[in-house]
């Protein structure tokens, strides 16, 4: 599901991470759990009111850059001019409007998105006026808040939502299709992206370009190869590199959010040169725990001094590193030469095959029960956890519903490792799977 995108922004101390911080503190809608995907304290997934955005904190990303402290702010309102839905950008109601205000100010005054202007730090909510005075020179609507008692978040946060899409949470995973396989290419700056996509796209015959998405400059390409029809995201962003995100290293990772939350299948492209980096790491978290198939390109394969062992110990270390990725397929090619690129194409196809894959409800009962007789579930307070049945409650990705009379009584161990048996027995490569424990409906106090 598309989540709207809402960027913090201002000076350093005025209180943006305590806002992040009190933003992603009411997490209800957190649904892919996956094991490994730690929680990334740049960005996070929250709601209001059935309104689900995610908020990044711009002054989390560089936070030991060496550029001066003026071309880093000027860099943070370039990320969120280009990529986020909303922007909240926050002062100071302590330190009064400064220099540094004006610049931000001048910058956001271009975006064509919504800008809402925080004064935080008004801690004596009575006195509210008082703080504000020195802002009213921005001719803009001000919002008083305090970040550290919560004042004033509602309204800003009621008014920052208006225009979000309110999307219920049982319609949540399955959203409706265009019968269109998603594509995101992602991936850090220079790892071969675009030229990935010039390839992809390049030997084809476009049915049609410059179909606008979601974000005012970025670009989808809709093309058909071998009679199938694929919509690759933000193709604009990826080859003008107009964007400050594809350039900026940390910045990567938001366009990545982006494009991935309207993606079925993410191709993550890694540099060979480079091996698997940090950002690359943070980039992968963001496809798995997103719950979006996956394949990963190592390309630039060309540049690889290789032996006939060489490409099983790259995939190895993958498989090391990015553990929480382990059921992605490995292909390595070389954009440049073309080596194996239309292979992508069967990559996208199976791992999207997977992701859309549904096992007859019949069939996973006989198999979860045979695992349950065979490894059965620890005791809980005395009780025998029992399990009723098992159902595929959706697909994009594959989801399992494990029915029991005591859902407190089954260990996350004791799911992940149903998970992994489904996985085992059923493959799934390309895709996430997630599950869910569920008490039988009227059932929650039997014991
Ligand atoms: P950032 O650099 O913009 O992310 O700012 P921080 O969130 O790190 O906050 C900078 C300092 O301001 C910290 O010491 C916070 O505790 C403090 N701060 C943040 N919000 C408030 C607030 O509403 N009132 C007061 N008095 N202090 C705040
Ligand atoms: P992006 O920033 O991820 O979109 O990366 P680009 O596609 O712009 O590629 C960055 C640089 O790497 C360019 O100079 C490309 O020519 C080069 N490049 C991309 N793919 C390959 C490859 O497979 N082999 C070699 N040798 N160079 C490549």
């Amino acid at each position: 599901m598309r989540r709207a995108l809402i960027a913090i922004v201002g000076r350093p101390n005025v209180g943006k991470s305590r806002l992040f911080n009190r933003l992603s503190e009411s997490q209800k809608a957190i649904v892919h759990d996956e094991e490994g995907v730690t929680r990334d304290r740049q960005y996070a997934d929250s709601e209001w009111f059935g309104r689900y955005y995610t908020v990044i904190d711009t002054g989390g990303f560089v936070p030991d850059s060496e550029e001066p402290l003026l071309a880093q702010m000027r860099d943070q309102a370039q990320l969120a001019i280009d990529e986020a839905d909303a922007i909240i950008f926050m002062m100071d109601g302590r330190a009064g409007f400064t220099e540094g205000d004006r610049e931000i100010s001048a910058m956001l005054r271009m975006a064509e998105r919504p800008v809402f202007h925080a004064v935080n730090k008004v801690d004596s909510w009575e006195r509210r006026e008082q703080f504000l005075t020195d802002f009213y020179q921005l001719g803009v609507d001000l919002y008083p808040v305090s970040a550290e008692h919560g004042n004033g978040l509602d309204a800003l946060m009621d008014d920052v939502t208006a225009d979000f899409e309110v999307v219920p949470m049982d319609e949540w995973q399955e959203t409706t299709t265009d019968g269109l396989i998603h594509v995101a290419v992602v991936g850090r700056p220079n790892a071969g992206k675009s030229s990935t996509v010039n390839r992809l796209l390049g030997e084809e015959r476009l049915l049609t370009s410059d179909i606008p998405g979601t974000t005012r400059d970025s670009i989808d390409t809709k093309l058909r190869h071998e009679g199938r029809d694929y919509l690759f995201i933000d193709t604009a962003g990826l080859r003008k590199k107009a964007r400050i995100s594809a350039r900026v290293e940390e910045f990567s990772v938001v366009a990545a959010i982006r494009a991935i939350d309207r993606a079925d299948v993410a191709v993550l492209v890694i540099d060979a040169e480079a091996g698997i980096t940090s950002q690359d790491k943070k980039i992968a978290h963001v496809a798995a725990g997103r719950g979006c198939a996956c394949v990963v390109l190592v390309n630039k394969w060309d540049l690889i001094d290789k032996d006939e062992s060489t490409a099983g110990e790259f995939v190895k270390e993958f498989r090391h590193q990015l553990p929480f990725l382990d059921w992605a397929p490995v292909l390595f090619v070389s954009a440049k030469t073309g080596q194996r690129v239309q292979k992508v194409y069967a990559q996208i196809d199976a791992a999207y095959e997977q992701y859309t894959r549904r096992i007859q409800t019949s069939e996973l009962n006989r198999f979860i029960e045979g695992i349950v007789a065979q490894h059965s579930p620890p005791i809980h307070r005395n009780h025998r956890v029992k399990f009723y049945y098992t159902t595929q409650v959706s697909t994009r990705p594959p989801t399992f519903a494990f029915v029991v009379n005591r859902p407190d009584g089954v260990a996350p161990s004791y799911r992940r490792f149903l998970e992994n048996r489904i996985r085992r027995e059923y493959g799934f490569e390309g895709t996430p799977v997630n599950s869910v424990i569920r008490a039988r409906k009227g059932h929650q106090r039997e014991s």
